[in-house]
């Protein structure tokens, strides 16, 4: 009966199937793969993206959907067929709006975006990217249109990482957390800093690695499903729930940021590793958003991993792994060291009070390229002027500032405010998750965390990506995206440690 649905499952698996064998691709070359791989890398990568692009726009697989949507209209629309079917006729009728002379013409203007970019970051010269970046700009303009009408231009560029979220609604947000972040660091920035100066002294880039593994083993990331490795930026990569991998990196000025980058990428993987299996192999089996993903990562990190319980029971195995640096520092001490606020001048080494600042900037400035507000030539003059306001300092030159993130060059606009949508729903989680599990911080002294990783499965992670973000949210903690819950946290967080 359901013979239209079935071959549109075998289609759609096959496509999976390719986008798979991708990403294990992208995931060895920037792993294991030698420099000279890269020419014949490129061949094999662009011959398989092509073949999947065909197969997904082809107008055969939009009958196949049209037809399966019939067989399946008189399902429950929560099972996972017709979810199924709404995802994929939603990714289809998007795909097919956009004409392939512009998939062509973004993949030239973007690659060599990425060259310039590299290049002025080094020579910290704006100017050598003003044009590449105003090419982009025209094209994210133009890839707008397709999505006509719209509220607004930026809408459709959000909606590729945030399905159905509104540039209106994230603006509402953040203008509730901007003040509220904003006095926060000017109240910290009057009281006495605090001495981190033990997490600047070396550390042994074996001994981190292995109590990171040993920390994310206690959270439940499961090594029969994954591994970690090492490379340049730290990113989890899967393919399918079955083997889902993780990389981190080790900096010797910033020695314990390893293990905060391997809690991190831990979170996004036990995401990966927890969908449900009877939506393998299709495009339900990956997160509901990028701030759902987000929400997982900094929640391990932060949540879990900068807080005082977790450090009442995972202090004393660290000092006892590292005697000569914290032999001597007391919990306490330490405890307030990995929680210092310091407003600086990059997002990625940015601490949790200022974080979302710099993503606030970011978004106001795409915005304003997107809507015409802003020209791309006065971005180094406006990044500074929002760092002084947002957070009390400046850069001395663009590599510092406007020119830090790879993003713009990629192509990439619409998805910085994942990042801070992110901490706000991985706090509006926990405070759900405490209601059902009241003594979680006594779990988590006894070095018990399942009971987390549970809740999240329960809550989230099963779903994969059958609702859209603000749905799945909804349903977990019985609001939509909500701020206040993060700025209780802050204000608790922070007035606790900086005696506010
Ligand atoms: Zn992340």
């Amino acid at each position: 009966m359901a013979q239209k649905f079935d071959q549109f499952k075998t289609t759609i698996n096959e496509i999976s199937d390719i986008y798979n064998a991708i990403a294990l691709l992208s995931w060895d070359q920037q792993v294991n793969m030698p420099h000279g791989g890269s020419e014949n890398r490129g061949y094999v990568l662009s011959t398989l993206e092509r073949i999947g692009h065909q197969k997904i726009t082809s107008p055969e697989f939009g009958q196949l959907i049209e037809d399966a949507a019939q067989e399946v209209s008189q399902l429950d629309p929560e099972s996972d067929e017709a979810c199924l079917v709404k995802v994929a006729r939603r990714d289809y009728c998007k795909r097919i709006k956009v004409p392939a002379r512009w998939v062509v013409e973004n993949a030239q203007v973007t690659t060599n975006a990425q060259t310039v970019w590299e290049e002025a970051k080094s020579k910290s010269d704006f100017g050598l990217f003003r044009p590449a970046l105003e090419k982009v700009v025209a094209l994210k303009r133009e890839y707008a249109s397709f999505f006509s009408p719209y509220e607004r231009i930026y809408d459709p560029l959000l909606d590729d990482f945030e399905p159905g979220m509104k540039t209106s609604e994230v603006q509402a947000i953040f203008n509730v957390v901007r003040p509220e972040q904003v006095a926060l660091i000017k109240a910290i920035a009057g009281r006495p800093e605090i001495d981190d100066t033990f997490l600047h002294v070396p550390y042994d880039e074996k001994a981190e690695w292995d109590f990171g593994e040993d920390v994310i083993t206690f959270f439940g990331y499961d090594w029969d499903r994954g591994r970690q490795d090492k490379s340049v930026h730290p990113f989890t990569q899967s393919f399918g729930t079955g083997d889902v991998r993780i990389t981190t990196r080790f900096d010797p000025e910033r020695a314990v940021s390893l293990l905060f980058s391997t809690m991190h990428e831990s979170g996004h993987a036990m995401y990966d590793q927890g969908f449900d299996k009877s939506l393998q192999r299709t495009p339900l089996s990956t997160g509901a958003s990028m701030a759902v993903h987000e929400s997982q990562s900094r929640m391990w990190e932060n949540l879990v991993g900068r807080s005082m319980p977790f450090w009442k029971f995972f202090y004393p195995r660290l000092q006892a792994r590292f005697p000569g640096q914290l032999g001597k520092v007391d919990l306490d001490t330490f405890y307030r060291g990995i929680n210092k606020v310091e407003p600086s001048l990059i997002r990625v080494e940015a601490d949790e009070a200022t974080y979302n600042l710099h993503i606030m900037l970011r978004l106001e400035m795409e915005i304003g390229l997107l809507e015409g507000a802003l020209e791309v030539k006065d971005l180094p003059e406006v990044w500074n002027v929002h760092m002084q306001d947002y957070l009390g300092i400046a850069p001395s030159n663009d590599s510092l500032g406007v020119l830090q993130d790879v993003h713009w060059s990629w192509g990439m606009i619409g998805y910085f405010p994942t990042y801070a949508l992110g901490n706000l729903v991985s706090v509006q989680l926990w405070e759900a998750m405490l209601k059902d599990i009241p003594d979680i911080y006594e779990q988590f002294e006894r070095g018990e965390f399942l009971s987390l990783l549970k809740w999240m499965g329960e809550k989230i992670h099963r779903h994969g990506a059958k609702f859209e973000p603000q749905e799945l949210i909804q349903k977990a903690t019985g609001s939509k995206i909500d701020p206040q819950p993060y700025l209780r946290y802050l204000k608790n967080k922070y007035g606790e440690i900086y005696h506010l």
